[in-house]
């Protein structure tokens, strides 16, 4: 796949400091697809000095300018929407038919309502007899994940744009490529040199080099908690503000008399999405005694359509996890949930038939789970579900709540109050009832260890802005 061979820095793909590169392989079949630039300290240091430079003019550029440059975006991304999904494809292994769905559409999505909200925000109000300014917070270090990797990028940089605020992206090592089409796109709408900054790398090299860079005013983190983690402490250590969107192990609850057959369908296929590899998946599927052992048999007969496959086949609805290292440790747990007492309902920890060479696992369902085993507690990021016994409400709401992570999560009930009263119980940060629907204004992060303040919408804007009260 076509590459640059560079930073964008200050307006321009310029030479990185190092020749050295980064791989970009294909994990459906262990190819090089590419290489990037493994940047460093010295790459960091000139894009934060780009970004600083341009911060006051963005700043004071009005709000309707920003919009308008955030809506060019948007269509510039519009307009790439097929080379975006082929490219999630290639280095993500994500099945196309879900890149297009997903991995394309929601940046594209999410950046529009960025457009509109920038012209719309009050960047100033009036509250009694003070006025109150929202003010951009200054020069962005934004660090991203692989999972949804160009959804990522964007709940990050189209609010910090709104906002006034200029950005320094240190994209995930699996996919640099989506991330550079971002560059490009950014480039081609004439965003103010400087305003936007990519640097390729490793986390521990060029990642930490712009979580510790004195002259960034706001870290944005999506990732690992044990990363999170390092970049908060890191953070505190020179009062920085920052963002974290980390980790989860969320709760689908299905409470007597929903409807089941829905509920168990939705659930399998919303963890199976993307190989499992979703920060929000409700890994932990809560079932009723009465109705345990018919959810697991209609689970396991579920995942038996979610068959291996070549990614760039549009009919595949599962293709492999990200990298080598993350196969082994989903398969990993998988055997653990087994040596710790668990059921496999279907699927395993071996390598689906055919399958060998590529990092494919089997869709899984572990049954007979009990809320202290590691495959209740621990994040997988595989195609794994757990299903877990409840004997009533105060029980289901105890296991829902026994984790340290509280990002998303789900109700089924057949009363939509029911539904809503159980969720309010939760401990964690969105819920989707009957099912949901995506709303890209909602705000999405987590409570307890899943990280830190909210992205999307108005609320992941408020994360980019300074408050600033003037007394009359
Ligand atoms: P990761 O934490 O290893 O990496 C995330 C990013 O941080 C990458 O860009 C990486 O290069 C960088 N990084 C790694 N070490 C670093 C360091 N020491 N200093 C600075 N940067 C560093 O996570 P991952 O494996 O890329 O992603 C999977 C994890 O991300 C899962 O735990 C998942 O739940 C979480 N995640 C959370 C959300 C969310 O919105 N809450 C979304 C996606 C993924």
């Amino acid at each position: 796949m076509q590459a640059h061979d560079g930073m964008y820095i200050d307006g321009a793909w310029r030479p990185a400091a190092s020749s050295e590169k980064l791989e970009v392989i294909n994990p459906a079949d262990g190819s090089v697809i590419a290489t990037v630039p493994a940047g460093g300290e010295e790459d960091v240091a000139a894009a934060v000095r780009a970004a600083r430079a341009a911060f006051p003019g963005w700043a004071a550029t009005p709000p309707a300018e920003r919009a308008a440059l955030l809506g060019a975006l948007h269509e510039a991304l519009e307009a790439r929407r097929e080379e975006i999904a082929e490219t999630v494809t290639a280095e993500l292994g994500s099945p196309l038919a879900f890149s297009k769905a997903v991995h394309a559409a929601v940046p594209v999505a999410v950046c529009g309502s960025y457009a509109k909200l920038a012209a719309e925000y009050p960047f100033e109000e009036e509250i009694g007899n003070s006025r109150v300014f929202h003010e951009p917070v200054g020069v962005v270090g934004a660090i991203t994940p692989w999972n949804y990797p160009l959804h990522q990028i964007v709940a990050k940089v189209a609010p910090a744009f709104a906002a006034g605020c200029t950005v320094v992206l240190k994209p995930a090592e699996d996919t640099p490529l989506v991330a550079q089409l971002f560059a490009e796109a950014v480039h081609e709408v004439g965003l103010p040199a400087g305003v936007f900054n990519l640097v390729t790398g490793l986390g521990p090299v060029a990642g930490q080099a712009l979580a510790g860079h004195e002259d960034v005013d706001l870290v944005s983190f999506t990732g690992s908690t044990a990363v999170g983690r390092q970049i908060g402490a890191a953070a505190g250590g020179s009062v920085k503000r920052v963002a974290l969107e980390l980790g989860g192990k969320s709760a689908n609850v299905i409470l007597p008399g929903a409807d089941l057959a829905k509920a168990v369908k939705k659930g399998v296929a919303n963890v199976m999405a993307n190989s499992g590899q979703t920060c929000s998946a409700w890994t932990r599927m809560l079932v009723d005694s009465e109705h345990y052992d018919e959810a697991v048999r209609m689970a396991a007969e579920a995942v038996g359509k979610y068959l291996p496959g070549d990614p760039k086949d549009e009919t595949t609805r599962i293709g492999p996890v990200v990298n080598a290292k993350q196969h082994a440790r989903v398969t990993g747990f998988i055997a653990k949930g087994v040596e710790e007492g668990a059921t496999l309902a279907a699927g395993g920890p071996g390598a689906p038939e055919g399958y060998e060479d590529g990092c494919y696992v089997r869709p899984t369902i572990l049954s007979d789970v009990t809320p202290e085993m590691t495959v209740a507690q621990e994040e997988i990021f595989g195609p794994v579900l757990s299903i877990l016994k409840y004997e009533d409400v105060e029980d289901a709401v105890r296991i829902a709540n026994d984790s340290v992570y509280g990002l998303a999560g789900a109700v089924w009930a057949k009363d939509e109050d029911e539904a809503v009263a159980f969720a309010r119980r939760l401990e964690t940060g969105q819920v989707d009832i009957n099912g949901g629907r995506f709303n890209p204004l909602a705000p999405f992060g987590g409570y307890k260890q899943s990280g830190v303040g909210r992205e999307l919408g108005r609320h992941g804007l408020g994360e980019y802005l300074h408050t600033k009260s003037l007394q009359f």
